[in-house]
């Protein structure tokens, strides 16, 4: 895998997309804009000041890390980042569209289209094979059954997962599962991928194919956001948001970025999820 690929098909996969060294470029537009967010929750009378103020902009192409130690805010942040979660106050834009004021039902329909989701314990039905796990934000999509079908698979041929159609969750490893969870994450073609905790539940080398996967969509032009609280995941990131105690309190471009692919390399892994292209998902995203 090379940084610069830029297979056809996958969204933004333009020209002017972010360079294997270059960090979310000044001239792409912001595809993520939080000003002033600030979440309070309240337990038993009790106020809990999750997000403080805080203000972000992504920028198409940039992969971001959002790192902190447990309890700082990220998932708090991702969940509001993803339109899972309303802010107390502020402002959410996603792709120049303020989200806030939205119904429930319109939340939902910008998700669907424009976010694709990667948690920590995958989050796949349990007694579901891959590609109908896959298939499942296609259902949701009115999507009909025969083009579901491709679409799933081909996503699952991109994460290397073609010939395990069939496998429950049961039935596969860790890194597998992620990667099946990725797949579904990109099958509807989203301009944004959200990963919490990705590496969270997964052996360090299942850890480094998934954020190669994630690096290679990247460099496909996806505009990706990692929320870790491992240094390391974040330096797979183009640039890096550490949050404390709800607050932002530093923002800075990774200048000794880890390249996953290098990683792969050097550890000798035959590994075929690390080597290719994520496959581009045709006709998807209408
Ligand atoms: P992180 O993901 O960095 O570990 P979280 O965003 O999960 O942090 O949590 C931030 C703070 O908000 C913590 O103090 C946590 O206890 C609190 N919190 C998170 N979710 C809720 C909730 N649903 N109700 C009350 N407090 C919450
Ligand atoms: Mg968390």
């Amino acid at each position: 895998m090379t940084t610069s690929e830029t297979p056809a098909g996958l969204p933004g996969a333009a020209s002017d997309t972010a360079g294997p060294a270059s960090a979310g470029p000044a001239s792409a537009r912001p595809v993520l804009e939080l000003s002033d967010v600030t979440k309070t929750y309240v337990l038993d009378g009790v106020e809990v000041h999750a997000l403080c103020g805080v203000s972000v902009e992504v920028r198409e192409g940039d992969m971001l890390s959002i790192m902190g130690p447990s309890g700082s805010g990220k998932s708090t942040l991702m969940h509001i980042i993803g339109l899972l979660d309303h802010p107390t106050s502020g402002s959410v834009s996603i792709e120049g569209q303020n989200v806030v004021g939205m119904t429930a039902n319109e939340l939902a329909a910008v998700r669907n289209k424009r976010i694709g989701f990667v948690f920590q314990s995958f989050n796949l039905l349990a007694r579901t094979g891959a590609q109908a796990n896959v298939e499942l934000p296609l259902v949701y999509a009115g999507i009909a059954a025969p083009e579901r079908a491709r679409r799933a698979r081909e996503a699952l041929a991109g994460v290397d997962l073609g010939d395990r159609l069939k496998h429950t969750p049961s039935q596969l490893s860790g890194g597998q599962q992620q990667r099946v969870a990725i797949a579904r994450a990109l099958v509807t073609n989203p301009s944004i991928v959200l990963a919490d905790e990705p590496t969270g539940n997964l052996d360090s080398r299942s850890g480094i194919e998934v954020m190669a996967l994630l690096q290679s969509l990247n460099a496909a032009g996806i505009t990706v956001v990692v929320v870790t609280h491992d240094a390391n995941v974040a330096r797979h990131g183009k640039r890096i948001v550490e949050l404390c105690d709800g607050a932002v309190v530093r923002d800075s471009q990774v200048t000794d970025r880890i390249f996953a692919a290098d990683e792969i390399v050097q550890l000798g892994m035959n590994t075929a999820a690390g080597a290719s292209a994520v496959a581009p998902v045709e006709g998807a995203g209408e």
